[in-house]
């Protein structure tokens, strides 16, 4: 298989592992080589109850067994769609109340930048130095790394970046900006907090100009830092809220937010702005509502202060420069990018799955399932520190 793979689909790196999956279930996958891997990455933030949780199994085995797809985006009111959506604005503070679904987390940055650029009638957009936002032209047009854009010139105009977490560079948002597109815990760059009031002045600066916030919560999103948004931390409410990964809890998906008056654009002057076939699918609702639901009753986001503790109390070792990040999203720095990229495998080789940050590949991600045991933690970090301690 790994022959095919190599051969027939599209690659993306020189330095595809290749890893040959058989199943995954909870907090591990089970590789064709009849081994069990302890699973720190968990797709990339993107499983947040683990690998096929039950829950979320059942929702699609039920939803797969009465309908699929069987209409075009916003048409026909489906059961599931209609539930994701109101569980969000229950979910979230006012005035965020609408949800436009969409298939994936680049998608949906396009359409909130598209949603913005209509409410406000303004052409510019202002991002972050260092964001990652993802692939699309729009996506990647905001994203702030020239390495991974300037072969793909021309993009989106009007597009200016200033620094992340820098005060005196808010003075550059004026009445000409349609928007300031934000991650609240910048990921590719090593998962970098923000001083905790830089939210409430950037916030504040869109405001005094008639800019619209648009926050991008698709890592930490869906309880990853403790609380469902990180967001929520920082004492404000974005105007436009993008999610993605971890909504769907093993599915592909992507959905973008708002109050309804700014939401309602989107459909008249011209009717249909922002149009999507498979957006709001059903099957992918389903697995989306059950997420959702077992993140609110479970408990779990309350647990994950405790596991942010117990993983930094047992990663201490001199070859370990900093922990970035909050709660179950936590970069680890060491020296250089080759360092990590010997203990990732070394993990691999003694049974634990770890990855590095897209940007700075110094910075070792852990991303586990929200659910990771007090005990997978302990055998996790013990392994961490025996690869640290072979090199
Ligand atoms: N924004 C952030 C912060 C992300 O981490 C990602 C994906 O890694 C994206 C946007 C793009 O999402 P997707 O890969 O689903 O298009």
């Amino acid at each position: 298989m790994q022959h095919d793979f190599f051969k027939y689909q599209a690659q993306t790196t020189p330095f595809a592992s290749g890893f040959e999956v058989e199943k995954a279930e909870g907090a591990y996958i089970y590789g064709k080589d009849g081994k069990r891997y302890l699973d720190f990455v968990a797709g990339v933030s993107a499983n947040t109850l683990g690998h096929s949780h039950p829950k979320v199994v059942e929702a699609i085995k039920q939803q797969a067994e009465k309908y699929l797809h069987v209409m075009v985006y916003g048409e026909y009111a489906l059961e599931k769609p209609v539930a994701l959506c109101r569980l969000l604005a229950e979910a979230t503070p006012d005035p965020l109340e609408v949800t436009y679904l969409v298939n994936s987390g680049a998608e949906a940055i396009d359409g909130a930048l598209k949603l913005a650029k209509r409410y406000t009638g303004r052409e510019q957009i202002i991002s972050m130095k260092w964001s990652y936002h993802g692939n699309t032209h729009g996506a990647l047009s905001v994203s702030g790394n020239e390495l991974h854009k300037r072969e793909f010139r021309p993009l989106l105009p009007m597009v200016d970046f200033i620094e992340f977490d820098c005060e005196a560079e808010l003075e550059k948002i004026t009445n000409r900006t349609a928007c300031v597109i934000a991650e609240t815990i910048q990921g590719a760059a090593g998962f970098l907090l923000p001083s905790p009031d830089y939210f409430k002045k950037l916030k504040a600066r869109c405001e005094a100009v008639g800019a619209l916030l648009i926050l991008d919560e698709i890592q930490p999103g869906f309880g990853r830092t403790g609380k469902l948004f990180a967001f929520e931390h920082y004492g404000i409410v974005p105007d436009i809220l993008v999610m993605g990964k971890g909504m769907g809890g093993g599915v592909p998906v992507g959905a973008f937010m708002s109050s309804a008056e700014i939401m309602k654009t989107l459909a008249h002057s011209p009717k249909l702005g922002h149009i999507t076939t498979f957006g709001g699918n059903p099957l992918i609702a389903a697995a989306g509502y059950a997420t959702l639901r077992e993140v609110l009753d479970s408990g779990l986001m309350d647990e994950v202060e405790k596991k942010e503790r117990l993983f930094r109390e047992l990663l201490v070792h001199p070859k370990i420069k900093s922990i970035n990040g909050r709660g179950l999203m936590l970069a680890v720095e060491l020296s250089s990018a080759e360092e990590t990229l010997a203990v990732a495998g070394r993990c691999m080789a003694k049974g634990l799955i770890v990855f590095w940050q897209l940007y700075r590949n110094q910075y070792m991600r852990i991303s586990p399932p929200l659910n990771l045991t007090e005990e997978q933690i302990r055998e996790g970090c013990g392994i961490i520190l025996e690869a640290l301690e072979e090199l």
